[in-house]
């Protein structure tokens, strides 16, 4: 069971700061666009698909939050410049942002295609750095600011049929702790959260892998399976949520994470270092 945290933060903790969170009208990113603005921030959700965008912020404006949304492809560059612009430009500042956005599925190497290996890519580590790179100078000019990529635990160790996602978090990572260093000096913190198993409906998609793989199927429909796996390789023992995510991105945006920068934070339960 979820720890009941509602009193962990105070109420106005972030009011009048502004958050970009990309793929947060969904999953883990929802989560997190939910805790934020409970906390008084003003939450912009930016994804590609309007039933993602659009309907998290009409559920969110329906608890009275302050958000907006915006389509972005984050594989897009230009667009992403222009999106983080009017961001700042609209709000005049812009303290945090999640890089949450990913595509995954399960293809084995051998024949995964360029264009796979290519979305993938793009996604998950070139979205993360055009993004971090387009708040820059916004987060400079006004004397610094939040940055948290989503990475995952995938890579610590072989995961097989997840050569694209695996490159690509790892990559994240490499990324996390290198901006972390080069941006220290105008206040900019760099960190990474790495999830461990969320069954959200996009991971339970594409994380459903070949029954002749022997990999196995984490995220079975059958209660009674995914009660199993926790039981049998989450040491304590229960599935994450998107709120035990939330929960660390609101700290790492509050005064509290000042002095943290360049760290990867495993969100898992003990998953990955129980892996058998
Ligand atoms: P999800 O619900 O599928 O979230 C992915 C989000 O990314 C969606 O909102 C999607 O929205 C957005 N997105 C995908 N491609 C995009 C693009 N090109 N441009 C902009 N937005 C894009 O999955 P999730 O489980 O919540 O995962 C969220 C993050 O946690 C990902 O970074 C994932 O790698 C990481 N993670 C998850 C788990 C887990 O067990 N759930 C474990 C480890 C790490 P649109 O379709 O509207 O674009």
């Amino acid at each position: 069971m979820l720890a009941d945290d509602a009193s962990v933060f105070r109420p106005d903790l972030l009011r009048g700061q502004v958050a970009l969170i990309t793929g947060g009208g969904s999953g883990i990113g929802l989560g997190i666009s939910e805790l934020l603005a409970s906390l008084g921030m003003h939450v912009v959700i930016a994804s590609r698909k309007p039933e993602h965008f659009d309907s998290a912020r009409e559920q969110l404006a329906a608890t009275g939050a302050s958000v907006s949304s915006i389509a972005l492809d984050v594989r897009n560059q230009e667009r992403v410049k222009e999106v983080v612009d009017s961001v700042a430009q609209q709000h005049g500042r812009l303290d945090l942002l999640v890089n949450n956005a990913a595509g995954n599925f399960y293809a084995p190497s051998a024949t995964l295609s360029p264009n796979a290996w290519k979305a993938v890519v793009e996604i998950d580590l070139y979205g993360t750095f055009h993004c971090s790179q387009a708040v820059y100078p916004v987060m400079k000019a006004q004397g610094g600011g939040r940055i948290v990529s989503t990475s995952m635990t995938l890579h610590y160790r072989g995961w097989p049929q997840m050569a694209h996602a695996t490159a690509a978090k790892a990559g994240v990572d490499a990324l996390t702790r290198t901006l972390a260093v080069e941006w220290a000096p105008e206040r900019i913190r760099v960190n990474a959260i790495a999830p461990g198993p969320i069954p959200t409906d996009g991971v339970r998609k594409a994380f459903t892998p070949l029954p002749e793989s022997g990999i196995p199927d984490v995220f079975a429909a059958a209660t009674e399976r995914m009660d199993t796996y926790a039981r049998d390789h989450i040491p304590l023992g229960r599935w994450g949520a998107p709120r035990d995510i939330a929960n660390m991105v609101a700290y790492l945006a509050s005064p509290a994470g000042d002095w943290i920068t360049g760290a990867i934070f495993v969100i898992d339960g003990g998953e990955w270092l129980a892996k058998n």
